[in-house]
Parts: structure tokens; C-alpha cells; sequence
């Protein structure tokens, strides 16, 4: 494994972030396909972290070994501004807060030219950009790109493009996903987005077979023990042998869970806080709900026989994530349920 620590300038005078970059060199030669995994893009999302913790030893030893055929290019901490960003003791790895941007929206795009226009490392741009450019040329020619993120609280489960589903379910298999939401439209230029468009425009003749491009969520935030890190290592690990990455062994391949649960994304049913207050929930992701069941009350006058209002099922599904916090304001994100039938009138496929 050879490691790089590429440096991008900050804005202003004597401050600059460190990108470390590992990269294995595969001896399948050209036909192993190239593999880009990144961690941490929402510099509070640490179960990806955790897992290419377990991942990399293990690919030192398959290649140590003669196993590694394919290469691969890993970022484990893929976004140092995000990381350094802390209010009043409060972390902030979502939004850069000099920009209020997305971490994870605003990739860029080709256009309908399929020519895409990427910031370099001395563009007079802010650094998020040129960030956000520099791990898009990390994934170029990578077929196999996977960005590991986590929800608030969640069960595990991937993004993937409608046209690279059912292939790529075997990355739903080897991880031991509980569900797979589908999209087959924008999600405001986020990292997947910006790499599947790009793949599109390179693919010769437009064949993706063989690829894959996913977000895939790690449960949630505060889903990071070694267990798990341990268990998801394995789970890619299964993964790129599936793919021929890493040579196979006599494992067979896993099947997919029997309740998993893949939709499209026009079945998220997001329900928002009806008003402001305190959350005691009364489901959990991973339950299966009956329209009209209780999800949860929000404590607005406490004491009173009043002062709660109580969120309902809007539908019949199954409950994918939650809020992590137990204080919300009115309109914010409550739960998120996969509804059994397609959401009407539902707008884009991402929180903010
Ligand atoms: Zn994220």
C-alpha cells in the first residue's frame, strides 16, 4: 500500500488541510476491475471510518499474499475541513459553515455535453470546492465507487442508480443490508450523482455492467464499535472478492436478507415534526408499520393531559430511519418510513 498526503490550501493565510490518500496496486493487470472507497464525506459520519479501519489491513494482507488482483484508491477521512469544523464545542460536518453547503451536494456535473468542468488545487475557489473536485478525480475510471456515509439513527441500507439495481444487490447481500432505495433521477449533484453522470458519459456504447456507484449508510451516527466496524470490513471485503478485486475463496456468496426491503425512492415517506417540542418515539428503524400506528409523540406542555400531539403513520412501510435528537422544531425531520405504495408529489430524494 503506498500513502499520500496531498495538501489543499485554505482559504486564508497559513491555514491548509491534509488529504490522505492510500492506494494498492492490484496484479489482475488491466481486466481487475479499479475500486474507489471514501469515508466521512459528512465529517460527522463515522461508521465508514470505523469500517475501512477493519477494511485495510485486510487488503495489506491479501496483497502480501498474491490475492489483491484489482486496485484501489481509499480516502478514509474524506473530508478534513468538515472535521475541523467545530461551534461552541459542537462538531459540524454536514454543512461547511463558511459556505453553508452541503458537504455532500454541488459535486460537479457534466453538462449536456458531457463535459465536466472540475476546480485544480490552485483554482481561486473556496476549498470545499476544490476538494469536492480533487475526490472526483480520485474515483475517475474507478467502476466500482463506494462513499460510506451514515443517517441519523437507521438499519443499514444503500443508494443505488434504478439501472445499475438488481447487480448491484450483491453489495446489499455481502453487507447484510436491511434495505435499498432506488433512484433514477437528480439528488442535487451529490458525490454519487456526479460519479454515476461521469461514468455514463465514459461508458462505451453506455454499457454499466460490472459497475457500481453507491452512498451507502452505515446505520447511524452513533453506530461505531469495533463489532460493527469489523462486520462491515467484512462485508466489503466479501464484496470486492465478489467482484473480483480479491481473489475468491470457498466462501459462498451471500444472499440477500429475507425481509430486506428495496424501493424506489418515490416510496420515502419523510415525516415531518406537526409542532416543536420533545420526541418520545414508539417505533425504532427496522419495524414494520400499519398506517395509522402510532410513531411518536412530541411533549409540547409537559404535564398537561394536553401537552402532547401524537405523529401517526401516514402510510403502511417500514421504518428506516429516525432523528437522533430528541428536541425538534416544528417542520423538521422526524422519521423516515419506506411506504408500502409510492409517495405522492414527493420532492427530490435527499434531506438537506
Ligand atoms: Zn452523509
Amino acid at each position: 500500500m503506498m500513502t499520500e498526503i496531498e495538501s489543499i490550501a485554505g482559504e486564508t493565510p497559513g491555514i491548509a488541510y491534509q488529504l490522505i490518500v492510500h492506494r494498492f496496486a492490484g496484479s489482475g493487470g488491466e481486466r481487475a476491475p479499479r475500486v474507489y472507497i471514501q469515508a466521512g464525506l459528512h465529517a460527522d459520519e463515522r461508521p465508514g471510518v470505523a469500517a475501512l479501519h477493519y477494511l485495510i489491513p485486510m487488503l495489506k494482507q491479501a496483497e502480501a499474499e498474491g490475492r489483491l488482483l484489482g486496485s484501489l484508491t481509499l480516502v478514509p477521512h474524506a473530508n478534513p475541513i468538515g472535521a475541523a469544523q467545530h461551534l461552541y464545542g459542537e462538531h459540524m460536518g454536514r454543512f461547511a459553515t463558511g459556505t453553508r453547503t452541503n458537504f455532500n451536494r454541488d459535486f460537479p456535473v457534466p453538462d449536456e455535453n458531457g463535459v465536466r468542468v472540475l476546480d485544480s488545487a490552485s483554482s481561486a475557489v473556496f476549498a470545499e470546492r476544490r476538494l469536492k473536485s480533487r475526490l472526483l478525480e480520485l474515483a475517475d475510471g474507478c467502476p466500482i465507487v463506494l462513499d460510506l456515509h451514515c443517517d441519523d439513527e437507521g438499519v443499514q441500507y444503500v443508494y443505488a442508480p434504478e439501472q445499475l439495481w438488481p447487480e448491484m444487490s450483491d453489495l446489499a447481500a455481502c453487507l447484510d443490508a436491511e434495505a435499498a432505495l432506488l433512484w433514477d433521477s437528480g439528488s442535487d449533484r451529490a458525490f454519487e450523482e456526479a460519479i454515476f453522470e461521469e461514468m455514463k458519459a465514459r461508458a462505451p456504447g453506455g454499457d454499466l455492467s460490472g459497475h457500481c456507484v453507491t452512498t451507502v449508510e452505515l446505520r447511524g451516527q452513533n453506530d461505531v464499535t469495533a463489532a460493527l466496524g469489523r462486520k462491515d470490513a467484512e462485508g466489503l471485503f466479501r464484496f470486492l472478492q465478489g467482484r473480483g478485486v480479491v481473489a475468491k475463496d470457498d466462501t459462498p456468496a451471500p444472499a440477500l436478507r429475507d425481509d430486506f426491503t428495496g424501493k424506489p425512492i418515490r416510496h420515502v415517506n419523510m415525516v415531518l415534526a406537526p409542532v416543536g417540542g420533545t420526541i418520545l418515539f414508539h417505533v425504532a428503524p427496522g419495524a414494520r408499520v400499519k398506517a395509522g400506528q402510532l410513531l411518536a409523540e412530541i411533549i409540547t406542555d409537559p404535564g398537561r393531559d394536553d401537552g402532547t400531539v401524537a405523529v401517526l403513520a401516514p402510510q403502511s412501510g417500514y421504518v428506516l430511519t429516525r432523528r437522533i435528537r430528541r428536541f425538534i422544531r416544528m417542520g423538521d425531520n422526524l422519521i423516515k418510513i419506506i411506504g408500502d405504495a409510492p409517495v405522492a408529489a414527493r420532492k427530490g430524494a435527499l434531506e438537506d
